[in-house]
């Protein structure tokens, strides 16, 4: 029947994902134990410190699936407060601002209003711009420009992240937020699909534009809160 096939689908789809997530967390552990394994070896070998420290990245980076995954697992968590979202993007853009200036990055963030209120969970939220100017920062290898814009429509506002990167080739754009897909030496390919699940559970919807070489503009559509 339709049902049973329903089934069958949404099984496929989580075997897939168990095994996404079996390689991306195997990968860390085989590396973790090799370098223990050396330490084992030579307690006084001079490159112990270098080996402990990718020991220590490995554990993030397992760590950060994990993360990840718990926004999927917990849908029903997200806690919706009324936010003015102005100050939280600002506070999302001096977080990175350190890092932006290493890789040549400048941000402009161009708003006219005090005051944007959503209903929101802040920290959902916070995650989801993170995300965004992190990308951004990573597709300009060579320094580039982050604009953040706000723009009030009728019922909703549009959050704009846009850089001047690499870019997507247009038959890439359907790979956004798939699970594991990335272009990355060291990506996870989770970032966009947790924005867009967290997104979606603020009722809102995100538009992708992006022109290879050009940049790339990621659009946030929320419904604004009208008390
Ligand atoms: P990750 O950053 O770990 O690769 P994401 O889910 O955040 O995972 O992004 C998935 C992929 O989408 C990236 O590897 C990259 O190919 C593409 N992408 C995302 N944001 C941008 C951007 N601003 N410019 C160019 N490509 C991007
Ligand atoms: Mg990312």
């Amino acid at each position: 029947s339709e049902e049973l096939l329903h089934q069958q689908d949404k099984l496929a789809a989580v075997g897939q994902l168990a095994a996404g997530v079996a390689h991306e967390i195997r990968n860390p552990l085989t590396s973790m134990k090799g370098y223990t394994e050396f330490l084992q070896l030579d307690e006084k070998d001079p490159t112990r410190l270098e080996y402990l420290d990718i020991i220590l990245d490995e554990i993030d980076r397992v760590n950060q699936i994990v993360e990840e995954f718990l926004v999927l697992a917990k849908p029903q968590s997200v806690k919706l407060e009324t936010k003015n979202i102005v100050p939280i993007i600002q506070n999302v853009l001096s977080l990175m601002e350190f890092d932006a200036r290493k890789k040549k990055v400048n941000f402009y963030f161009e708003n006219m209003y005090d005051f944007i209120f959503v209903r929101c969970d802040e920290n959902r939220l916070k995650q989801v711009f993170l995300n965004f100017v992190k990308n951004g920062i990573e597709a300009m290898p060579n320094g580039g420009h982050i604009k953040v814009t706000t723009e009030l429509r009728e019922g909703e506002v549009q959050i704009s992240f846009e850089d001047t990167g690499v870019g997507i080739p247009p038959d890439r754009l359907k790979k956004l937020g798939e699970p594991f897909y990335t272009t990355k030496e060291t990506g996870n390919g989770l970032g966009l699909m947790v924005s867009f699940k967290i997104i979606e559970s603020h009722q809102g919807r995100i538009v992708v534009e992006s022109e290879v070489n050009k940049g790339t503009a990621f659009n946030i559509l929320l419904p604004l809160e009208t008390a």
